[in-house]
């Protein structure tokens, strides 16, 4: 049976890995092999990385902001100027869809080539 020739043991559970070019045992999930990435694969992966902190800092200043607009407009010393607090909020809560657009716009560029330049098994 050629088929079977092909079948390599998993070190963990010792289970056969049926997937010639398995990173991982598909039972156990231990790693078989260490594939390298190429070095613009790295810069794609810490890229991605950079992108998601900036990304999230920016919404934590949005949604910092959001929120602070919300108590000037619920506080009573806000009252008076309640039509030019409502328009804030709205701008405020537009940027943040804004955000998450451009946030998703990112992640799938940025995660397409990092999928991209995922490191390959050559047995
Ligand atoms: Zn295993």
């Amino acid at each position: 049976m050629a088929k079977q020739k092909r079948v390599t043991q998993c070190p963990e559970c010792h289970a056969p890995v049926a997937h010639r070019r398995a990173l991982t045992c598909g039972k156990c999930a231990a790693q078989l092999y260490y594939p390298k990435r190429s070095l613009v694969g790295w810069v794609f992966v810490w890229l991605f990385f950079a992108f998601n902190g900036y990304m999230l800092v920016r919404l934590y200043f949005t949604g910092l902001g959001l929120f602070r607009t919300y108590s000037t407009v619920a506080s009573p010393t806000g009252a008076a100027g309640t039509a030019g607090a409502g328009f804030t909020v709205s701008t405020t809560a537009a940027t943040v869809v804004s955000l998450f657009f451009e946030w998703f716009i990112g992640f799938f560029f940025i995660g397409i080539l990092v999928l991209m330049t995922k490191p390959r098994v050559r047995l």
